[in-house]
């Protein structure tokens, strides 16, 4: 089967990671739980930072949010190379800008997960992920934004939405909790 993946907060924890990093860069102590409580997908504003000063901290603090040693979600380096050994196609989709592609590629490589070029799709938009999605004809597609989701409605691929504090009001697509839960929808359809 073809089954493709959206990267940050799909597969890797980037905004925890982030909102780690930022208490250490500001040397403040926001706890976890204020992280929790967000709905949306910026983290700037526990810091008291307004949308422009979390927008540049965001920008200033790129490098280190993404190559760094963010870590994947529990179990998902390890799914990704089971499907691959199983003979299943796996794409990656990301919005990470293009400038940020091939370093992202190595990085992810780095991390574990099983990557052939040809399978790496960046730069892409979160509108334009929906063209790559269709012309891939993939059977799955797993994403934790919900505009990106959006998008994809009329689409034959099977959506799945990586749950997130900002995405729990989509109720209409099916969604993962814990990586291990993938393992068993994917087992179930092989039946
Ligand atoms: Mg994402």
């Amino acid at each position: 089967m073809k089954i493709g993946f959206d990267i940050d907060d799909t597969l890797i924890n980037l905004r925890e990671y982030a909102f780690h990093l930022y208490n250490r860069k500001l040397q403040k102590k926001v706890p976890r739980e204020e992280f929790l409580k967000l709905d949306r997908l910026e983290i700037h504003e526990p810091f008291g930072m307004d949308d422009q000063e979390g927008k540049q901290m965001w920008l200033d603090s790129r490098e280190e949010i993404y190559y760094t040693d963010c870590p994947p979600f529990p179990g998902a380096v390890e799914l990704l190379q089971e499907l691959a050994e199983e003979g299943h196609e796996i794409y990656y989709i990301t919005a990470r800008p293009a400038e940020h592609g091939e370093r992202t590629k190595d990085w992810m490589r780095k991390k574990g997960f099983p990557i052939r070029d040809s399978r790496f799709f960046y730069g892409m938009k979160d509108e334009e992920k929906i063209h790559t999605i269709k012309e891939l004809d993939l059977d799955y597609y797993v994403d934790d934004k919900p505009k990106v989701l959006d998008t994809l409605s009329d689409i034959p691929a099977r959506l799945f939405l990586k749950d997130q504090t900002y995405n729990r009001h989509i109720r209409h697509v099916s969604r993962i909790t814990d990586w291990s839960e993938f393992r068993e929808i994917i087992d179930d359809h092989l039946l």
